[in-house]
């Protein structure tokens, strides 16, 4: 950067409501410079504290870094909203040419041996230092994050290291595209009459899209993608067309040639299984589960084998229920892949004779936000009002402040609610700025949580009011419960702040709040008709809520045989053949043959287009286990707002972030750890 390039302060020093950043004075094109500023000022900082003459102390080192690189953060939250709510071609362009400056200058940090060397020595004599237990964590938790980057490795191994996880990072990168390669490659294009039997209308369309798309007017494409082929298998008649897409559908990644995936997989996993050596761990998921709730495979797979039994005992019920329907048509078959969702859901429209349509006008969006609001109020005690007239980063962002019961601020609130071209799908909760109470370098104290939720929900017309579906409603809730794990949160250091927890522990907050949608009592008060004000009548909602468990054993078999295999694979003694491996594990676990894993290992994004989720499929249904449990406790008292119950709650979870075990954060709410009876309960498979 040169003098002549001004930086535009607004970035870096928010002087908006309460702290909130002055969106309305920050232009895209600040973003690039800004960025190379604040990258080189932490680069300095880090200097100055690796280069301390004065011997490491706490207060030297392990603050000095939390406090660091505070501008860089603020650019970084305010470019990365804008980046997922609000892109353009210029935001774009910015985007691929910062993510890996990003990479780069945190990996050096992580490289950084004479910053290395003052962590290590305080953790080697962290009993000495009289430190509580969340600044005890605080420097586990740096110290951790320096020996998983390889700081302690000789520089021969740091360099094999590093050679690894740029390997890792190409082959995951190939592996996604390999998947979207032969999505795309494959359509069976359909014409007559007789191939489309049973499809409806809102399909019917979609393949008509899809035909034209790919230059076939006129005709009507089947493709591999999950809005297209699922509804297919579910609705089309022709059991010949239906097993030919579904054949299709599993085999992506599998097909030969040049996007065949499966030796990219025994690269992966024999690399992966390297690195964890070399970083002393006995295999890929000891590593990867070190940090994590969960803590060993051994309890993962436990739970998950737990969970299969009744699940595949359930499946084989269904399954028996799906094959009377078969041989009611006359037909003499086994239930197959191919069958399973078109003869449920025939059981399913049988049993449970609603749409989705007749719940629409009870679920506005107003009233919804209210809900939630009203929820955490009689929990936590806080209230939130809406500010009307500042500036979000977006015309359709809504502030609101949010008091605790002593009317003191403690948050303020953005909801991002409608759909736009600008924005990516999905739903999600972030932070502008996250609670602490460490003293800033200039002056100030501690630092207001600045939370925001951004969902998809369509506009509606002007003047009408926006409803939503059940799963719109519900996701409303999800992300709001992150947002509380944000505002609630009293700690003091910045990096164990709100959701600074472990991938298997960073759910339950938000699962655990969409609970009480449901609860009777805020239903009544704000599902009501938007028309004429009438609550959502109970016959309706009976049947919503019974529908829920329906054909579970099948949904469990699907996902719990998947996360098994990510388990087997990261665990295993030796890396021979992936797919073999795949095959041995549905074999030992009995696999029915009437259903297939949810993602098979070819197609397996989770655990191979990159290493988010790689022996972390699993805790999608650990924190299933912990929310359902931790309702259950509410449920237990008699009142799903029991005060005593919701102080604990508070107090050991919403507050907590990730200064104390997740574990001992969880027995210290509940009294014990989770069982998974109430999960099972919670999806008709109990006992
Ligand atoms: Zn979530």
């Amino acid at each position: 950067m040169t003098a002549s390039t001004p930086l535009n302060p607004a970035l870096t020093t928010w002087t908006g409501h309460e702290g909130l950043p002055r969106f309305d004075l920050v232009k895209d094109t600040d973003f690039a410079p800004a960025f190379e500023a604040a990258f080189k000022a932490h680069e300095a900082e880090i200097d100055e504290i690796a280069a301390n003459h004065e011997a490491p102390t706490f207060d030297n080192t392990v603050i000095a870094l939390e406090i660091a690189g505070d501008a860089l953060s603020r650019i970084s939250s305010i470019f990365w909203n804008k980046a997922g709510a609000d892109t353009n071609e210029t935001i774009q362009a910015l985007e691929r040419d910062i993510a890996p400056k990003m990479s780069r200058h945190y990996s050096k940090i992580g490289m950084n041996a004479a910053l290395f060397k003052r962590i290590d020595t305080l953790w080697e004599n962290r009993d000495s230092l009289g430190l509580d237990l969340e600044a005890t964590r605080v420097l586990e938790r740096h110290w951790k994050g320096f020996v998983k980057s390889g700081a302690k490795l000789a520089k021969d191994d740091q360099e094999r290291l590093a050679a690894i996880n740029e390997t890792l990072a190409g082959l995951g990168a190939k592996f996604g595209q390999n998947v979207l390669a032969d999505e795309k490659s494959w359509a069976l294009f359909l014409q007559s009459e007789e191939d489309l039997a049973g499809v409806p209308d809102f399909l019917r369309d979609a393949m008509a899209a899809a035909a034209s798309d790919r230059g076939e007017k006129g005709k009507y494409a089947v493709t591999l993608s999950r809005s297209i082929i699922e509804p297919f298998l579910t609705f089309s008649d022709n059991r010949e067309l239906r097993e030919k897409a579904f054949r299709a559908w599993i085999a992506r990644g599998e097909n030969g040639g040049e996007t065949d995936n499966r030796g990219l997989i025994a690269e992966t996993l024999a690399l992966r299984a390297e690195k964890a050596k070399l970083l002393g761990y006995a295999n890929y998921a000891a590593l990867k589960l070190d940090n994590t709730m969960a803590k060993t495979p051994e309890a993962v797979n436990g739970l998950l084998m737990q969970v299969w039994e009744k699940a595949a005992a359930r499946a084989r019920e269904e399954e028996a229920d799906l094959a009377k329907l078969v041989a009611a048509e006359g037909r003499n078959h086994d239930v197959m892949p191919w069958d399973w969702r078109h003869y449920a859901e025939k059981l399913r429209a049988e049993k449970f004779n609603f749409s989705e349509g007749e719940l629409k006008p009870y679920l506005q969006l107003e009233k919804i936000i209210d809900a939630c609001f009203d929820v955490a109020q009689r929990l936590f005690g806080i209230t939130a009002t809406e500010k009307k007239g500042i500036a979000g980063y977006h015309p359709d962002v809504r502030v609101f402040e949010i008091r605790d019961a002593g009317g003191k601020l403690v948050a303020l609130f953005l909801g991002d609610y409608f759909a736009r071209s600008s924005k990516r799908s999905g739903a999600w909760m972030s932070a502008f700025q996250s609670q602490h109470k460490l003293t800033l370098k200039n002056g100030a104290v501690g630092e207001l949580p600045i939370i925001y939720n951004v969902c998809n929900f369509a506009k509606p017309a002007e003047g009408k009011p926006a409803l939503l579906s059940l799963d719109d409603a519900r996701t409303l809730f999800h992300e709001f419960g992150h947002a509380l794990h944000g505002m609630l949160s009293n700690v003091t250091y910045p990096s164990v702040s709100g959701t600074g927890v472990s991938r298997d522990f960073v759910e339950l907050p938000s699962q655990l709040y969409e609970h009480w949608l449901t609860v009777p009592d805020i239903l009544k008060r704000y599902a009501v008709h938007y028309q004429t004000g009438e609550p959502m009548p109970e016959a309706l909602l009976d049947k919503v809520l019974a529908a829920r468990t329906f054909n579970s054993g099948f949904a469990t078999v699907e996902f719990t045989s998947s996360a098994l295999v990510d388990m087997a694979y990261h665990t295993a003694e030796t890396q021979s053949e992936p797919m073999a491996l795949e095959a041995a594990t549905l074999e030992k676990i009995g696999m029915p043959q009437s259903i297939v894993m949810r993602h098979r290992s070819p197609h397996f994004l989770h655990v191979f287009s990159g290493d988010g989720y790689s022996a972390g499929y699993y805790s999608y249904m650990w924190s299933e286990v912990l929310d359902a449990d931790a309702f259950a406790a509410f449920e237990e008292t008699g009142n799903p707002f029991d005060p005593g119950m919701a102080q604990k709650l508070k107090d050991n979870v919403y507050s907590v972030g990730g200064s104390i075990d997740p574990e001992d954060a969880y027995k210290g709410f509940r009294g014990k750890l989770p069982s998974p009876d109430a999960m099972l309960a919670k999806k008709g498979l109990a006992a």
